[in-house]
């Protein structure tokens, strides 16, 4: 669609939470555009098929919290079928390096921790004093640096840097499927309906005029109503500029960083797709931190998906193309044996922190910020309105998070023009 020089709804962004909010609009009676900085849909929501037989989610994978999800729903109307095979995340396939009764020894210090940090986020509601939830670690556990681990896959970042009281916040009914097809490839097609503008990147938001004027890398137009789901890493830096000045939403952007979680795709041969259970799982290091968690062969496809995260994810990012794809290698082999190194192939991964469009993963509070979802989500001036996976109260960090939290945008755009 070219560029409208007017419009009732300009929403900026077309991942989940921009393309939630033009599906509300949709039968409103508004007029209403996605401006799309990429050349696609979805954001951070993106399936690709790393080979002809490997369909590779790029970014989100799963259907979190899959009771409540809303996109289990809009999946079936879709006709994506849904795989409801469980996650094999505490697994460990032959027991490499991690034997049975040690799984269960971690399994308790992790599930311990969570015990603390729930008390710990009961008692920060009542004193108003939040901290960071590395505090819940138990000093000399000999687990730390593993439990560390899962922050870097779940947060995108170590302990140190996520609030006890954000952390509690997340609803996870620990119920997670998948999409046959790629969750990101069902976000496209929900999308589709929407109208679009492709290559057109958001500069500034102009509101101190009687309409809001907005330019973009294709021109001016100018809206009554705005709705903005960048991600926040994108709103501290200020790529996004608004006049007058929004520090308020700077700041809150600047409490509620977006983490790392960068993903890679490794083809295996015929021989030991055999030898791999389906859906199995491994981790390569059990005592450190810096190590990354392998899906093996999902779906039964012929390939293993690593998935790193934190400070280490980030270092792999810095230290150039192949460098995560290496680094999974190694790890594989250290577990499987030598064998591997000839039996893998790197097919694809990403690198989310060097995305001009993302800068990063997915949101979490940094303590003390817990409050800065809800400041980041505030309308103002019943003309700008604000969406996107950090904005959502519990369902932050994921996809349907940030499609229900487009909803709720809408859904306020519509009460204030009612007024
Ligand atoms: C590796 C990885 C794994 C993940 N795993 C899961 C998972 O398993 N389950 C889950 O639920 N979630 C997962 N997530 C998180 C999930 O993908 C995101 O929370 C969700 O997709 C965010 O949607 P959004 O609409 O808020 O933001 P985005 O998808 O980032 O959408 C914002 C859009 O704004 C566009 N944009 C940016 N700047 C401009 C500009 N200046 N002008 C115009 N447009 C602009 C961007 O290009 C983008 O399309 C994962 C994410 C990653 C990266």
């Amino acid at each position: 669609m070219s560029l409208p020089t007017e419009i009732d709804v300009a929403i900026i962004g077309a991942g989940a939470a921009g393309l939630g909010a033009a599906r509300a609009l949709e039968h409103s009676g508004l007029s209403v555009i996605v401006l799309e900085a990429r050349d696609r849909i979805g954001g951070r929501a993106h399936t690709i098929m790393a080979a002809p037989s490997v369909t590779f989610d790029v970014g989100c994978g799963w259907l979190h919290s899959a009771d409540k999800n809303s996109f289990v729903g809009i999946a079936e109307q879709l006709n994506f079928e849904i795989d409801r095979t469980r996650p094999p995340w505490r697994e460990q396939s032959f027991d490499a390096g991690f034997p049975f009764l040690e799984r269960m020894d971690f399994i308790q210090a992790l599930d311990d921790f969570y015990e603390r940090a729930e008390d710990a986020a009961t008692e920060a509601a009542s004193t108003g004093r939040d901290s960071a939830a590395s505090t819940c670690l138990e000093p000399g556990n000999r687990w730390n640096p593993m439990i560390d681990a899962i922050s870097t896959y779940i947060n995108g970042c170590e302990l140190d840097a996520v609030s006890i009281l954000d952390m509690d916040a997340y609803e996870d009914s620990e119920i997670n499927w998948r999409v046959r097809r790629g969750y990101g490839a069902l976000i496209a097609a929900y999308g589709a309906p929407c109208p679009l503008a492709l290559h057109c990147e958001v500069t500034l938001i102009d509101h101190s005029g009687q309409r809001v004027r907005i330019e973009t890398s294709q021109g001016t137009l100018t809206a009554s109503q705005v709705i903005v789901t960048v991600p926040t890493n994108l709103i501290a830096a200020e790529a996004i500029r608004f006049h007058p000045a929004l520090p308020a939403k700077v700041d809150a952007a600047r409490g509620l960083p977006l983490g790392l979680a960068d993903k890679v795709m490794l083809a295996l041969d015929d021989e030991s797709n055999d030898a791999l259970p389906k859906d199995g799982s491994l981790r390569a290091a059990t005592m450190r931190t810096a190590t990354g968690a392998f899906h093996l062969r999902p779906f039964g496809q012929p390939c293993i998906e690593g998935f790193y995260g934190g400070r280490f994810a980030r270092a792999l990012e810095d230290a150039g193309d192949g460098a995560l794809a290496a680094q999974a290698i190694d790890e594989i082999v250290s577990l499987l044996g030598n064998d591997y190194r000839r039996k893998l192939k790197p097919l694809a991964g990403s690198r989310w922190a060097h995305d001009p469009f993302a800068r990063g993963s997915y949101s979490h509070a940094l303590p003390g910020h817990a409050a800065m979802r809800a400041v980041l989500a505030a309308p103002v001036d019943g003309r700008l309105f604000f969406a996107g996976e950090a904005t959502s109260p519990n369902f932050f960090s994921t996809a349907h998070g940030a499609r229900d939290s487009g909803e709720r945008a809408a859904g306020e755009v519509l009460a204030s023009s009612k007024v």
